[in-house]
């Protein structure tokens, strides 16, 4: 008779990038239930729906759970033998640049870390990216042109403490539901408590605003920078702060000069009024977060309109106290951790950078590496722009499902079927990127999987293993190195469990070379001496976590001291630019697209779960109803959203909060879920040129009944 068991232990959700932790339960080997974990500072017990419907994404149907060669199952070693023998004879023809990996904000920071010290010090070629270019590379540079490092200043108590909380870009009732949470508890405490939304779409988050700001896509810097005029003009400034604290506050102020509050109303394409009751809101309230996410990264100007946020809140000085601060945050559960261990191919390891031959330097000591990339890799659209073109011929690809995600879909397919080696590394058969694979590895997930994450506000946490993974399926980082043991690196790659690769990874944020190096802000040396039941056992903890932080950071920046080489902040003047292609004749309407409250990304795990299916069903786009009454739509008609770059067919729905001129279609279906409506096949390749972020939430298109 079999013997039942049943433990509950605590781990993280796998979605957004709040991070909650989540108390799993299991039952005879077998997920059971979940709930929030009161533990957990991110959520204190909460969990949103997605959360909540955890247990029925665990369920065995459509997993990958075993390799494959050309379509052939194999052993996973095969697989791996050829994985690596191919990368090798790449390498050996072509050079290390002729390979690539592209990585995802799903994997864990151990899995991350390994995979990035592979490509950068030992193939030597800095062709990592992942899917967290898509997400938030332009508030990464944002910050480091402004604080000189990629440092998320706030924390979540500050949603909490702010009097006034500016949400730009965000629809975080949907996307960041347990901060919208906070938020709501904030304001329900205190009345006085004001939320401004500025969002060309009424979304659900206008339920909180005391004020709505449906301000014309791709028009977030003219607001801004009208807004720091504004605090120039009416006397606002912290010129304490900005004198002690900042540099180049005069060329900022200088470049936002021309947006008076008319002109900014005109560009902006709403009323001077509303326009003047932001800016003296903002100006008389000190305790102010402004909150910002995916509508102001997805941009061609992405970087810029996350510099003209911070240089309000400099030339305010409301920086590194309770209640204040510019929050970017991120849309996925690990791209903090992603961008820590250096997972992005313009970065190197631990926030250190390629093009700092100190670093360089380091890192490769630190890892006792044969080679290091001197220059950055090709960036997530580049790097498929290069592949089309056969210049990179191998690429790995690791949880996440590029053909789908990825800007303009037809080129990324046609991409992968010209590439001479595509690796797959999936958990999920629902992935439309394994149709162009050679190779496929079955790749554990949550539940199964075991290492770190870091949440948007710097938080690490534990993502625990609690069920035997099933059939073949291995975890990332096992794959990984896996291969690098395969290639001639088994010394540096001879890892027995995660507890090691944390510990390294800790170790080399603290490594300085014997000198110092006052300029980092990623250091969790603090937390390279765990044991393994140590790290087992570790508690949630924001870095950095060193000899003069050892229980961690709440906030940075309270000491006014920055990253940068004269240790001041920097302002960065910023100047909106008309839109590339604006909406007119053959192209008139404006397409956005975002998440819905029920679904993940590109729905591989989420579509296993009828309760949350049940939100929506099925795709469609959301229209003003005016302009379904000037396209002469009726209500069983379909229509087709053209763009120059593809076209895809949906129903429609009507929803007054669009935008006149604009339509909106939720991002999750694919080709195995919905065969018409993979929106990424609309949208161009066009990018931000400091970040690389594609410009995902707007392109002009056409519609017209199916
Ligand atoms: Fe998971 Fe995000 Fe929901 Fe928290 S808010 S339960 S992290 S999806």
């Amino acid at each position: 008779q079999e013997q039942f068991t049943q433990h509950t232990q605590c781990t993280t959700c796998p979605y957004c990038g709040v991070g909650c932790g989540v108390d799993i339960t299991v039952t005879n080997g077998e997920v059971s239930g979940v709930k929030g974990s009161s533990e957990h500072p991110a959520n204190l017990g909460k969990l949103c729906v997605k959360g909540t419907h955890l247990a029925d994404t665990t369920l065995p149907q459509d997993r990958v759970l075993t390799a494959s060669v050309a379509g052939t199952d194999v052993s996973v070693d095969e697989a791996l033998d050829e994985v690596a023998s191919r990368f090798a004879n790449i390498i050996a023809e072509h050079g290390p640049d002729a390979v690539a990996f592209y990585v995802s904000g799903q994997i864990l920071t151990e899995d991350y870390y390994v995979a990035n010290k592979l490509m950068k010090g030992f193939i030597g070629s800095a062709n990592i990216d992942t899917n967290s270019r898509l997400c938030m590379s332009s508030a990464v540079a944002g910050y480091k042109r402004a604080f000189g490092s990629d440092t998320v200043p706030c924390c979540y108590e500050d949603l909490s403490e702010a009097k006034l909380l500016v949400l730009v870009g965000s629809n975080a009732a949907w996307t960041h539901p347990i901060l919208y949470q906070r938020m709501q508890a904030a304001k329900q405490a205190d009345p006085s408590v004001q939320v401004i939304v500025i969002d060309p779409r009424q979304n659900a988050t206008c339920d909180l605003a005391d004020i709505h700001l449906p301000i014309k896509a791709g028009t977030d810097i003219a607001l801004f920078n009208g807004l720091l005029c504004y605090l120039a003009e009416q006397e606002y400034l912290d010129h304490d702060y900005i004198a002690q604290r900042t540099e180049q506050f005069t060329t900022a102020l200088q470049a936002a000069t021309e947006y008076d509050v008319d002109s900014v109303a005109h560009t902006c394409g709403v009323t001077a009024t509303a326009i003047r009751d932001f800016y003296e809101r903002f100006a008389v309230t000190p305790k102010t977060v402004t909150f910002y996410s995916q509508g102001v990264n997805q941009s061609s100007q992405g970087v810029d309109k996350c510099n003209a946020i911070i240089n309000c809140h400099l030339a305010t000085g409301r920086l590194g106290q309770p209640g204040m601060g510019p929050f970017s945050i991120t849309g996925q559960p690990n791209a903090m951790g992603g961008r820590e261990v250096g997972g992005l191919a313009n970065m190197l390891a631990a926030h250190m950078d390629i093009d700092n031959a100190q670093h360089r330097q380091w890192v490769q000591t630190f890892w006792d590496a044969p080679t290091i990339p001197t220059k950055m890799g090709l960036k997530a659209v580049d790097l498929f722009a290069n592949i089309a073109t056969g210049k990179v011929k191998a690429v790995w690809v690791m949880a996440t499902n590029p053909v789908v995600s990825l800007p303009n879909r037809n080129q990324i397919e046609e991409a992968l079927a010209a590439c001479d080696c595509v690796v797959v590394s999936e958990c999920y058969t629902r992935n439309d990127t394994l149709a162009f694979a050679d190779i496929v590895l079955p790749a554990t997930t949550w539940s199964e999987k075991n290492g770190t994450v870091t949440n948007s506000e710097r938080c690490i946490s534990r993502q625990r293993g609690v069920v035997v993974p099933p059939g073949q399926t291995r975890h990332d980082w096992e794959l990984i190195c896996g291969v690098a043991q395969r290639m001639g690196y088994a010394d540096a790659f001879a890892y027995t469990n995660v507890a090691q690769i944390f510990a390294e990874h800790a170790a080399l944020s603290g490594y300085h070379n014997g000198g110092d190096d006052p300029l980092r802000d990623f250091d969790i040396s603090g937390l390279s001496d765990l044991s393994e039941t140590q790290y087992d056992q570790l508690s949630p903890i924001r870095w950095p976590v060193n000899t003069t932080h050892p229980y961690g950071t709440q906030r940075m920046f309270a000491d006014g001291r920055f990253f940068t080489p004269s240790g001041k902040a920097q302002f960065v003047p910023v100047a909106h630019k008309a839109l590339v292609e604006p909406p007119q004749n053959d192209y008139p309407f404006i397409l956005n697209s975002g998440r819905l409250r029920d679904q993940w990304h590109t729905m591989t795990r989420t579509s296993r779960s009828a309760t949350l299916a049940n939100h929506q069903q099925a795709p469609n786009v959301a229209l003003n109803p005016q302009d379904i009454k000037d396209l002469n739509l009726t209500s069983s008609d379909w229509v087709i959203i053209r763009s120059r770059y593809g076209h895809i067919t949906v129903p429609f729905t009507a929803d007054p909060g669009i935008r006149p001129g604009s339509c909106f279609v939720p991002i999750h279906w694919t080709q195995q879920t919905a065969p018409s409506a993979n929106v990424s096949r609309c949208y161009s390749s066009r990018v931000d040129p400091i970040s690389g972020q594609p410009e995902s939430k707007f392109v002009s298109v056409k519609l017209t009944p199916l």
